[in-house]
Protein backbone atom coordinates (compact mmCIF):
# COMPACT_ATOMS: atom_id res chain seq x y z
CA UNK A 1 0.00 0.00 0.00
CA UNK A 2 0.83 3.26 -0.70
CA UNK A 3 1.27 6.43 1.60
CA UNK A 4 -1.24 9.00 0.60
CA UNK A 5 0.50 12.87 1.98
CA UNK A 6 -2.43 14.89 2.52
CA UNK A 7 -2.89 18.37 3.16
CA UNK A 8 -5.30 19.08 5.74
CA UNK A 9 -6.92 21.72 8.19
CA UNK A 10 -9.12 23.46 4.88
CA UNK A 11 -11.24 23.51 7.02
CA UNK A 12 -10.12 20.92 10.00
CA UNK A 13 -13.72 19.87 10.04
CA UNK A 14 -13.70 18.40 6.56
CA UNK A 15 -10.57 16.97 6.59
CA UNK A 16 -11.53 14.51 9.77
CA UNK A 17 -14.25 13.56 7.32
CA UNK A 18 -11.72 12.79 5.17
CA UNK A 19 -9.47 10.89 7.50
CA UNK A 20 -12.86 8.73 8.24
CA UNK A 21 -13.88 8.16 4.18
CA UNK A 22 -10.32 6.95 3.24
CA UNK A 23 -9.92 4.46 6.45
CA UNK A 24 -13.05 2.73 5.79
CA UNK A 25 -12.92 2.53 1.87
CA UNK A 26 -9.40 1.25 2.81
CA UNK A 27 -11.03 -1.38 5.18
CA UNK A 28 -13.67 -2.08 2.93
CA UNK A 29 -11.49 -3.12 0.02
CA UNK A 30 -9.26 -4.75 2.04
CA UNK A 31 -10.97 -6.52 5.49
CA UNK A 32 -9.90 -7.19 8.57
CA UNK A 33 -7.55 -4.72 10.45
CA UNK A 34 -6.20 -2.46 7.67
CA UNK A 35 -5.86 1.15 7.55
CA UNK A 36 -4.60 3.39 5.33
CA UNK A 37 -1.08 5.11 5.41
CA UNK A 38 -1.62 8.57 6.01
CA UNK A 39 0.91 11.33 6.24
CA UNK A 40 -1.05 14.90 7.30
CA UNK A 41 0.17 18.20 7.64
CA UNK A 42 -2.60 20.20 8.85
CA UNK A 43 -2.22 24.19 8.83
CA UNK A 44 -4.09 26.95 10.53
CA UNK A 45 -7.09 27.71 8.34
CA UNK A 46 -7.38 31.60 9.85
CA UNK A 47 -3.58 31.84 8.49
CA UNK A 48 -5.01 30.38 5.24
CA UNK A 49 -8.44 32.56 5.13
CA UNK A 50 -6.68 35.76 5.68
CA UNK A 51 -4.55 34.91 2.54
CA UNK A 52 -7.31 34.69 0.27
CA UNK A 53 -9.86 37.28 1.15
CA UNK A 54 -6.57 39.79 0.59
CA UNK A 55 -6.24 38.33 -2.71
CA UNK A 56 -2.41 37.38 -1.31
CA UNK A 57 -2.52 33.94 -2.97
CA UNK A 58 1.17 33.45 -3.27
CA UNK A 59 1.70 33.55 0.17
CA UNK A 60 -1.28 30.63 0.99
CA UNK A 61 0.63 28.62 -1.97
CA UNK A 62 3.86 29.03 0.36
CA UNK A 63 2.01 27.50 3.40
CA UNK A 64 0.75 24.42 1.06
CA UNK A 65 4.66 24.01 -0.71
CA UNK A 66 5.81 24.02 2.71
CA UNK A 67 3.09 21.57 3.73
CA UNK A 68 3.79 19.68 0.38
CA UNK A 69 7.61 19.37 0.77
CA UNK A 70 7.43 17.98 4.69
CA UNK A 71 4.65 15.24 3.52
CA UNK A 72 7.42 13.96 0.72
CA UNK A 73 10.47 14.65 3.40
CA UNK A 74 7.81 11.88 5.67
CA UNK A 75 7.62 9.37 2.58
CA UNK A 76 4.46 10.06 0.96
CA UNK A 77 3.94 8.54 -2.25
CA UNK A 78 1.81 11.20 -4.25
CA UNK A 79 -0.17 14.25 -2.26
CA UNK A 80 -3.72 15.60 -2.07
CA UNK A 81 -5.03 19.01 -1.05
CA UNK A 82 -8.00 18.66 1.42
CA UNK A 83 -9.91 21.41 -0.12
CA UNK A 84 -11.53 22.77 -3.40
CA UNK A 85 -10.84 26.50 -3.15
CA UNK A 86 -6.41 25.93 -2.73
CA UNK A 87 -6.47 24.34 -5.89
CA UNK A 88 -6.48 27.43 -7.05
CA UNK A 89 -2.44 26.84 -6.84
CA UNK A 90 -2.44 23.12 -6.92
CA UNK A 91 0.15 23.80 -10.11
CA UNK A 92 2.78 25.74 -7.70
CA UNK A 93 2.40 23.25 -5.12
CA UNK A 94 2.50 20.20 -7.59
CA UNK A 95 6.17 21.91 -8.89
CA UNK A 96 7.35 22.15 -5.88
CA UNK A 97 7.88 18.21 -5.26
CA UNK A 98 8.67 15.11 -7.19
CA UNK A 99 5.57 13.07 -6.08
CA UNK A 100 2.58 13.00 -8.25
CA UNK A 101 -0.29 15.49 -6.58
CA UNK A 102 -4.24 13.89 -7.30
CA UNK A 103 -6.14 17.02 -8.40
CA UNK A 104 -9.71 17.59 -6.96
CA UNK A 105 -11.10 18.33 -10.02
CA UNK A 106 -9.82 15.79 -12.11
CA UNK A 107 -11.45 12.99 -9.35
CA UNK A 108 -14.59 14.47 -10.08
CA UNK A 109 -14.82 15.17 -13.56
CA UNK A 110 -13.69 11.24 -14.08
CA UNK A 111 -17.12 11.16 -11.25
CA UNK A 112 -18.87 13.20 -13.96
CA UNK A 113 -17.98 11.31 -16.78
CA UNK A 114 -19.04 7.74 -15.66
CA UNK A 115 -22.42 9.41 -14.49
CA UNK A 116 -22.99 10.56 -17.99
CA UNK A 117 -23.35 14.22 -16.96
CA UNK A 118 -23.03 16.88 -19.47
CA UNK A 119 -24.10 19.36 -17.44
CA UNK A 120 -23.45 20.32 -13.73
CA UNK A 121 -23.91 22.81 -11.26
CA UNK A 122 -21.53 23.86 -8.88
CA UNK A 123 -21.61 25.17 -5.31
CA UNK A 124 -18.68 26.19 -3.30
CA UNK A 125 -16.12 29.07 -2.33
CA UNK A 126 -16.84 32.25 -4.21
CA UNK A 127 -13.28 31.30 -5.49
CA UNK A 128 -14.45 27.85 -6.74
CA UNK A 129 -17.60 29.17 -8.48
CA UNK A 130 -16.50 32.38 -9.98
CA UNK A 131 -12.58 31.81 -11.34
CA UNK A 132 -11.67 29.73 -14.08
CA UNK A 133 -9.52 27.68 -12.04
CA UNK A 134 -11.64 24.92 -11.32
CA UNK A 135 -14.58 25.20 -13.60
CA UNK A 136 -12.41 25.35 -16.71
CA UNK A 137 -10.60 22.70 -15.93
CA UNK A 138 -13.96 20.18 -15.49
CA UNK A 139 -15.04 22.08 -19.16
CA UNK A 140 -11.91 21.46 -20.60
CA UNK A 141 -10.48 17.89 -19.57
CA UNK A 142 -14.08 16.42 -19.31
CA UNK A 143 -16.28 18.21 -21.77
CA UNK A 144 -18.80 19.02 -18.95
CA UNK A 145 -20.40 22.41 -19.06
CA UNK A 146 -20.58 24.16 -15.34
CA UNK A 147 -23.35 26.39 -14.56
CA UNK A 148 -22.66 28.19 -10.74
CA UNK A 149 -26.10 30.21 -9.25
CA UNK A 150 -26.60 34.28 -9.25
CA UNK A 151 -24.60 36.57 -7.66
CA UNK A 152 -26.52 36.78 -4.60
CA UNK A 153 -26.99 32.90 -4.38
CA UNK A 154 -23.18 32.92 -4.31
CA UNK A 155 -22.74 35.31 -1.88
CA UNK A 156 -24.47 33.41 0.79
CA UNK A 157 -23.18 30.30 -0.45
CA UNK A 158 -19.85 31.68 0.30
CA UNK A 159 -20.59 33.06 3.90
CA UNK A 160 -22.27 29.92 5.18
CA UNK A 161 -19.06 27.41 3.79
CA UNK A 162 -16.98 30.38 6.06
CA UNK A 163 -19.36 31.34 8.74
CA UNK A 164 -20.86 28.25 9.38
CA UNK A 165 -19.67 24.67 8.01
CA UNK A 166 -15.88 25.63 8.26
CA UNK A 167 -16.82 26.29 12.01
CA UNK A 168 -18.86 23.41 12.32
CA UNK A 169 -22.13 24.98 12.39
CA UNK A 170 -24.80 23.57 10.25
CA UNK A 171 -28.61 25.27 10.37
CA UNK A 172 -31.33 24.22 8.79
CA UNK A 173 -32.20 27.67 7.61
CA UNK A 174 -28.79 26.96 5.53
CA UNK A 175 -29.73 23.46 4.51
CA UNK A 176 -33.27 24.82 3.16
CA UNK A 177 -31.25 27.95 1.08
CA UNK A 178 -28.95 25.59 0.01
CA UNK A 179 -31.29 23.46 -1.31
CA UNK A 180 -33.30 25.75 -3.28
CA UNK A 181 -30.09 26.97 -4.92
CA UNK A 182 -29.62 23.54 -6.23
CA UNK A 183 -33.40 23.67 -7.56
CA UNK A 184 -32.67 26.79 -9.33
CA UNK A 185 -30.04 25.07 -10.82
CA UNK A 186 -31.95 21.74 -11.93
CA UNK A 187 -34.24 24.16 -13.73
CA UNK A 188 -31.89 25.72 -15.65
CA UNK A 189 -30.48 22.10 -17.31
CA UNK A 190 -28.21 21.31 -14.62
CA UNK A 191 -28.21 16.86 -14.72
CA UNK A 192 -25.98 17.11 -10.91
CA UNK A 193 -24.33 19.33 -8.67
CA UNK A 194 -21.10 19.15 -7.21
CA UNK A 195 -20.63 19.63 -3.87
CA UNK A 196 -17.40 21.62 -4.84
CA UNK A 197 -16.17 22.62 -0.99
CA UNK A 198 -15.50 19.94 0.71
CA UNK A 199 -17.68 20.51 3.58
CA UNK A 200 -20.55 21.13 1.86
CA UNK A 201 -21.71 17.37 2.63
CA UNK A 202 -22.26 18.07 5.90
CA UNK A 203 -25.26 20.04 5.33
CA UNK A 204 -26.83 18.79 1.74
CA UNK A 205 -27.38 14.90 1.17
CA UNK A 206 -28.86 12.84 -1.63
CA UNK A 207 -32.24 12.18 0.33
CA UNK A 208 -32.80 15.77 0.42
CA UNK A 209 -31.28 17.32 -3.11
CA UNK A 210 -33.21 17.54 -6.00
CA UNK A 211 -30.40 16.32 -7.85
CA UNK A 212 -27.62 13.41 -7.56
CA UNK A 213 -24.73 14.58 -5.74
CA UNK A 214 -21.20 14.92 -6.72
CA UNK A 215 -19.59 15.30 -3.22
CA UNK A 216 -15.81 16.01 -3.65
CA UNK A 217 -14.86 15.30 -0.26
CA UNK A 218 -16.30 11.43 -1.32
CA UNK A 219 -14.85 11.61 -4.78
CA UNK A 220 -11.58 12.58 -3.71
CA UNK A 221 -11.18 10.49 -0.75
CA UNK A 222 -11.99 7.42 -2.49
CA UNK A 223 -9.84 8.49 -5.59
CA UNK A 224 -7.03 8.58 -3.14
CA UNK A 225 -7.44 5.13 -1.67
CA UNK A 226 -7.49 3.71 -5.39
CA UNK A 227 -4.33 5.30 -6.38
CA UNK A 228 -2.90 4.15 -3.37
CA UNK A 229 -3.89 0.17 -3.78
CA UNK A 230 -2.58 0.38 -7.33
CA UNK A 231 0.02 -1.71 -7.66
N1 LIG B 1 -13.00 23.40 2.18
C1 LIG B 1 -13.55 24.37 1.30
C2 LIG B 1 -13.29 24.02 -0.15
O1 LIG B 1 -13.29 22.86 -0.47
C3 LIG B 1 -13.34 25.78 1.67
C4 LIG B 1 -12.12 26.07 2.45
C5 LIG B 1 -11.07 26.72 1.65
O2 LIG B 1 -11.26 27.86 1.28
O3 LIG B 1 -10.06 26.10 1.35
O4 LIG B 1 -13.14 24.85 -1.00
Amino acid sequence: MKTIGLIGGMSWESTTTYYQLINQEVKSQLGGLHSAKIVLVSVDFAEIEVYQHNDEWDKAAQVLIDAAQSLESAGADFIAIATNTMHKVADQVAESVSIPLLHIADATGEALQAAGITKVGLLGTAFTMEQAFYKQRITDKFDVEVVVPNGVQRKLVHEVIYQELCQGVMTKRSKADYETIIDDMHEVGAEGVILGCTEIGMLVDESSSSLPIFDTTKIHAKALVKAALEA
